[in-house]
């Protein structure tokens, strides 16, 4: 029983509207059920009316939906969604964060392409380049994120892409992303930035300069820890490039974990807000605990980039990280004396995760990968959570209290 709508009522109007406003409502077509909530298209593929129109739509003569490799309305809710928070013309959604760096990577670079990445970039992206994208014939180099004299020098006629973090993961590094935007685009690359740590809430790289974004919604996106994805965003011309990749290769995003990243979205501002309170007030309060050597935080002011995340965000993130006493023995105490705190390698999620880069998330680095990216033996990574600051601190306390 399906009643005939007026379009102009069962979709919003949106025009103009504000952040919080894209955040709940973009993307959102509502079908003739005149569904509040967006709806989970839990389907593989789309009946045709004919086979004349299965080879019209195939063909691409006609619009619609064939196969949910090429598009499911829920994913497309959610790339509309980000395309609207990012201020990208298009967004395209993925398996994971990890498949849209391989999309980006397949869908813009050739063999024989150069690529520059951030040093400090996550653990995982290091090994997908070294250990199989230079098998392709992908060269790759990494300068230091904060370097820009050193960008500007690693750049030569092939290069394609630029690609970093800001802020880096764990070490809350930065670099200023409209004057790399400046060296790359002089050198005829792009340059894309892995968004994940700030999230379109707290900065928007396209409106910076940048040409791609791309994120892990794993994270904060998600922001209950339940699901896998990722997503790129930026303009149509470059966009199609990964969508083609996608299509062809599969890595798509599942239309269940869409509707839950939708969900997060509904609450992203209000939740990063929280997270950067508390892990402003854990920063302050750890960099005066005993045992506590340095204090990872670019919102404090000793942070040596303090004003440019000021200039460049509009908060300073929820990972805060620090080196304790007594090297990975002392990091390791810290850790199993806490009782609350999740010993996990996620983040972003309501639920605060405490983890220790140099076994787990660069593990796999060598010794010498690992001193480049700055990841010390005593280094432990806090993803603050959504919990009351007391309590953090009374867990944190337990691990201070073991160095
Ligand atoms: C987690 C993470 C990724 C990888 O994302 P997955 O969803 O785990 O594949 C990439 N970049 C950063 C900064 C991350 O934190």
């Amino acid at each position: 029983m399906t009643i005939e709508w007026d379009a102009g009522r069962l979709d919003s109007d949106l025009e103009g509207a504000a952040f919080e406003t894209l955040a709940v409502r973009a993307g959102q077509h509502r079908t003739p059920e005149a569904e509040h909530g967006e709806a989970l298209f839990m389907t593989s593929s789309y009946v045709f009316r004919s086979a004349a129109d299965a080879a019209a739509r195939f063909a691409g003569e006609v619009p619609g939906n064939v196969y949910s490799r090429y598009t499911n309305p829920t994913v497309r809710a959610f790339e509309e969604r980000i395309a609207a928070l990012e201020g990208a013309e298009q967004a395209v959604a993925t398996a994971s964060g990890m498949a849209a760096i391989l999309a980006m990577v397949m869908g813009l670079c050739s063999a024989g392409d150069h690529v520059l990445v951030s040093r400090s970039v996550f653990g995982s992206t290091i090994s997908l380049f070294e250990k199989y994208l230079k098998r392709f014939g992908i060269q790759v180099d990494y300068p230091p994120l904060s370097d820009l004299a050193a960008w500007e020098a690693a750049c030569k006629p092939n290069t394609r892409l630029l690609f970093v973090e800001s802020p880096s993961n764990p070490l809350a590094e930065l670099v200023d992303i409209a004057a790399l935007a400046e060296i790359a685009h002089a050198h005829g690359a792009l340059l894309a930035v892995d968004n994940c740590f700030c999230t379109p809430a707290l900065q928007q790289p396209l409106k910076l300069g940048a040409d791609l974004v791309m994120h892990s919604a794993t994270k904060f996106i998600d922001g209950q820890g339940r699901c896998l994805g990722g997503v790129l965003a930026g303009p149509a011309e470059l966009m199609k490039e990964m969508v083609g990749f996608l299509r062809t290769a599969g890595p798509t995003l599942s239309p269940f974990n869409a509707w839950l990243f939708l969900k997060g979205l509904e609450t992203l501002r209000i939740r990063m807000h929280a997270h950067c309170a508390a892990a402003q007030e854990l920063a302050e309060w750890l960099a005066a605990q005993p045992g506590v050597e340095r204090v990872y935080y670019a919102g404090l002011p000793s942070h040596p980039q303090h004003e440019l995340a000021r200039r460049q965000q509009s908060a300073f993130g929820a990972v805060v990280s620090f080196e304790v006493s007594g090297g990975k023995e002392g990091a390791w105490r810290f850790m199993d004396a806490t009782r609350m705190i999740s010993i996990t390698t996620n983040l972003g999620d309501t639920k605060s995760t405490i983890a220790h880069p140099a076994t787990t998330s660069h593990g796999r680095l060598s010794p010498a990968e690992r001193a480049a990216a700055g990841i010390n033996d005593n280094l432990i990574r806090l993803a603050v959570g959504l919990e009351a600051v007391e309590d953090l601190k009374a867990d944190l306390a337990r691990g201070i209290a073991a160095l």
